[in-house]
C-alpha cells in the first residue's frame, strides 16, 4: 500500500477552494507502484505504467488512401488531361509487383502498398477508360495526392502514449496497430467503502419506519468502479465511534482508500470524526463550494482517509472534486480535470462570491441550436431526483454573483465527472 505522512492533508486556510483541493491532492498522494501486465482486450480504463514509444511508424508503408490509379506525378502534362496505359494492380495486402514504367498507371486499392516510383494516386471516380482501356487522366493533380506516406501518422520511435494515460478505447486501438498483446499497467487500486448511520438499512433489508435505504454507499461504488477500483463493500456502520474506529482501523492495511459517508458534520451524533482520531489523524477540509459540506480527510495507518457528507448530492459533488482527483493520484494516473464547456444559461441565479456553486441542470437545444442550461427547479442537498433529472453541473466560480439568462456558463456533463 502507498503509505502517506499523518499531516499530508494538513491545511491552512479556513476554508479550501476546489483548486486548492486538487493541487493538494495531486501534489502529497503517493500512486501504487506494483505494476501488471494485462492482455490488450482489458486494458480499456487500466492506467498505463510507463509511456508508449512507436515500435513502427504508422501507417507502416506508403500507401494509397482511394481506390484508382497511381502514377508518377512528373509523367503527368500540369493542366490537360491525358490517357494512360494502365500495366500492373495492386490490392490491399498485396505487393506492387515492380516499379511503375514512365507514362503508365497502376491500379491500386486502398491501403495497397504504392508501387516503387508512384508518388500520386487518381481517385477512380475522377478518371475514366477510354476505347482502347487506357485511363484518361485529368489536368491539376498535385504531387502527393491521395497518398499516405509512411509514418504520417506517427513517425517510428516518437511518445505516442505518455506514462498515467486512463486508457480509452482509442488508445487501445493504438496499442493494437502497434502489434502489442500486452500492456503494462498499475495495479488497480483497492477502496474501501462504507456507509454510516443509524437511519440507513441496506435495499432487500427490513425498513423500519424511521428508516431509509442506503443509497450513497451504491452511488460511490459505482463512481469507484468506473474510476477502475477493486471495491470492498463493507456496508454500514451504525453511528457508534467505537465501532467505528474499530472497523476502519481492521481495513487500513489491506486497503489503498477508505470511502465513507454521513457522520461527518458537527452534530453530537457525527461520530466519524472521533472515530478516525482514535485510530489516525484527521482534518476537516471546509471546501469553499456549495452543495457541499465539511469533507474529511485522514490517514488511518498510512492509508488516505475520506469522510464524505451524507447527503446524496453533496456526496455527488463531493465526490467528484475530492474523491475522483484523489482517486486518479493513488492510481498513478496522469490529472485529467474535467473541462466545463460554455453553454448558454437558461436561468437567473445569484451566488455569494468566494465560493464556487454548482447547479444542478438539464441540457437543451434552443431555436439557433445553441446548448442551453435549465436549472433543476429545487435546489435541496438531499434530491436525489435532481442528480437523475439532470445531465451535468453548471459551474460558477468563486468571482461569479450573479447569472442571467442568455450568459455563457461552464458546463460539465456527468460523464466527465465519472
Ligand atoms: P449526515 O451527514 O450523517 O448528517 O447525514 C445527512 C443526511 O444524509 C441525513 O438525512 C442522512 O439520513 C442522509 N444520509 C446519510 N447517509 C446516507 C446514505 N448512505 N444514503 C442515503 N442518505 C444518507
Ligand atoms: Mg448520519
Amino acid at each position: 500500500m502507498a503509505q502517506l505522512s499523518d499531516d499530508c492533508f494538513a491545511f491552512g486556510g479556513p476554508m479550501m477552494s476546489v483548486d486548492d483541493a486538487v493541487a493538494i491532492i495531486a501534489a502529497r498522494v503517493t500512486a501504487v507502484q506494483d505494476i501488471e501486465t494485462v492482455d490488450l482486450r482489458h486494458a480499456d480504463g487500466r492506467i498505463l505504467a510507463a509511456g508508449i514509444s512507436a515500435p513502427l511508424p504508422l501507417p507502416p508503408f506508403t500507401n494509397s488512401a482511394v481506390d484508382g490509379y497511381a502514377v508518377r506525378h512528373g509523367d503527368l502534362p500540369l493542366t490537360a488531361e491525358q490517357a494512360f496505359p494502365v500495366t500492373g494492380r495492386v490490392q490491399a495486402g498485396a505487393s506492387a509487383q515492380g516499379p511503375v514504367e514512365p507514362g503508365h498507371a497502376v491500379r491500386i486499392f486502398t491501403g495497397a502498398p504504392m508501387p516503387e516510383g508512384a508518388d500520386t494516386v487518381f481517385m477512380q471516380e475522377d478518371v475514366r477508360i477510354d476505347e482502347a482501356g487506357k485511363v484518361v487522366l485529368p489536368g491539376g493533380l498535385k504531387a502527393g495526392a491521395n497518398v499516405r506516406p509512411a509514418g504520417e501518422d506517427i513517425a517510428a520511435g516518437t511518445r505516442a502514449l505518455p506514462a498515467g494515460q486512463r486508457l480509452r478505447p482509442q488508445d487501445v486501438a493504438l496499442g493494437a496497430a502497434f502489434g502489442l498483446m500486452h500492456i503494462e499497467v498499475r495495479r488497480r487500486i483497492r477502496v474501501a467503502v462504507f456507509s454510516t448511520g443509524n437511519e440507513l438499512v441496506a435495499p432487500g433489508a427490513p425498513r423500519a419506519a424511521a428508516q431509509l435505504y442506503d443509497s450513497n454507499r451504491f452511488m460511490m461504488m459505482a463512481m469507484l468502479a468506473r474510476l477502475g477500483c477493486d471495491v470492498s463493500d463493507l456496508g454500514i456502520l451504525p453511528d457508534n465511534r467505537a465501532s467505528l474506529a474499530a472497523a476502519l482501523k481492521k481495513v487500513a492495511g489491506a486497503h489503498d482508500l477508505i470511502l465513507t459517508t454521513g457522520g461527518v458534520s458537527t452534530g453530537e451524533e457525527d461520530h466519524v470524526k472521533a472515530g478516525v482520531e482514535d485510530v489516525g489523524t484527521l482534518v476537516l477540509w471546509r471546501m469553499a463550494i456549495k452543495p457541499g459540506r465539511p469533507v474529511a480527510m485522514g490517514i488511518i495507518d498510512g492509508t488516505p482517509f475520506i469522510g464524505l457528507p451524507g447527503n446524496p448530492v453533496a456526496s455527488f459533488v463531493t465526490f467528484a472534486y475530492v474523491v475522483r482527483p484523489t482517486v486518479l493520484a493513488l492510481a498513478g494516473a496522469l490529472q485529467q480535470n474535467p473541462m466545463p464547456m460554455p453553454v448558454r444559461a437558461a436561468f437567473t441565479y445569484r451566488k455569494k462570491a468566494g465560493r464556487r456553486e454548482y447547479v444542478r441542470a438539464t441540457l437543451r437545444r434552443a431555436a439557433d441550436d445553441m446548448l442551453e442550461a435549465v436549472k433543476f427547479p429545487r435546489e435541496g442537498a438531499g434530491l436525489l431526483s435532481s442528480l437523475v433529472q439532470t445531465d451535468g453541473l453548471v459551474e460558477l466560480g468563486e468571482g461569479i454573483t450573479r447569472v442571467e439568462p442568455g450568459q455563457t456558463v461552464g458546463f460539465l456533463g456527468y460523464a466527465s465527472l465519472t
